[in-house]
C-alpha cells in the first residue's frame, strides 16, 4: 500500500485512486498535435505506480520514448460526488508536485487504435509524487511557477494559471463521473516542453512555494 507524506507532519495518508487530466495547457496540447479539449480529458493510473522523490524511475523495455510530464497534484481530503466548484474546492486538502511519466511511442500506437492509454501511463514508477503541503498551511494562487529540468537543463517552466481547467473545476467535473475519496490524487496536466528521457538522466521538478522532487531514470 502506497502512502502520502504531509510536510511538517508525521501523518501518512493511504493513496486511493489516481485520476489524471490530459491536455490541460493549450501549448502542450498543440505540441502533441492535439485539439484544445472542451471538457477535461481524464484517465487513471494505479496506485501501485507511485514512487517518491529520491526513488528510481524504471524505464520499461517495451518503449523507446519515455517522456517526463511535470504536474500540480491535488490531494483530496473528503468524499464528494456531483460537487459544485465550491464544494470541490473544499474537498482539496493539499498540494504537491508530481511526474506523469508517459511512454509516448506506446501511447501514439494506442491512440491510433482507439485503445485506452493504460499501458503507456500505468506502468510501475510512472507516478512520482513529492511530499504534500496542506491547504491550511499554504494558499495556492495559481501564480506559482511549475518547472522541470533534465540533467540541470530546464525543459518545462510555466505558471499554473496557464491551466485551461482550474483545480475546483477539475475536481467538480471528476466528481460528476466518479466518487472522490480521502487519499485520492489528481494530476492536473502538464505544460509545454515534454521530452524524452533515457536511463542515467536526472529529473528535478519544482512547484514554487509548494514542493520539489528529483529522480533518476534507470
Ligand atoms: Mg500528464
Amino acid at each position: 500500500m502506497k502512502s502520502i507524506t504531509i510536510k511538517n507532519s508525521l501523518k501518512k495518508i493511504p493513496v486511493g485512486k489516481i485520476v489524471c487530466v490530459g491536455r490541460n495547457y493549450a501549448e502542450h496540447a498543440r505540441e502533441l498535435g492535439n485539439e484544445i479539449p472542451e471538457k477535461p480529458v481524464i484517465f487513471l493510473k494505479p496506485s501501485s505506480a507511485i514512487i517518491y522523490s529520491g526513488d528510481k524511475i524504471i524505464h520499461p523495455p517495451y518503449s523507446n520514448d519515455m517522456h517526463h510530464e511535470v504536474e500540480l497534484v491535488l490531494l483530496i481530503g473528503k468524499t464528494i460526488k456531483n460537487a459544485d466548484t465550491d464544494r470541490a474546492e473544499e474537498a482539496i486538502e493539499g498540494y504537491g508536485v508530481g511526474l506523469d511519466m508517459t511512454l509516448r511511442d506506446v501511447q501514439s500506437e494506442l491512440k491510433k487504435k482507439g485503445h485506452p492509454w493504460t499501458i503507456a501511463k500505468g506502468f510501475d514508477t510512472s507516478a512520482v509524487i513529492s511530499d504534500f503541503i496542506l491547504k491550511k498551511d499554504y494558499k495556492l494562487t495559481l501564480n506559482e511557477e511549475i518547472s522541470l529540468s533534465v540533467n540541470g537543463i530546464t525543459k518545462q517552466k510555466d505558471l499554473l494559471n496557464k491551466m485551461i481547467f482550474k483545480p475546483p473545476h477539475i475536481v467538480a467535473y471528476i466528481s460528476s463521473l466518479m466518487t472522490l475519496e480521502k487519499g485520492d490524487l489528481i494530476f492536473t496536466g502538464t505544460p509545454k516542453g515534454v521530452s524524452k528521457v533515457v536511463p542515467g538522466d536526472l529529473i528535478a521538478a519544482k512547484l514554487t512555494g509548494v514542493a520539489k522532487l528529483n529522480c533518476r531514470v534507470v
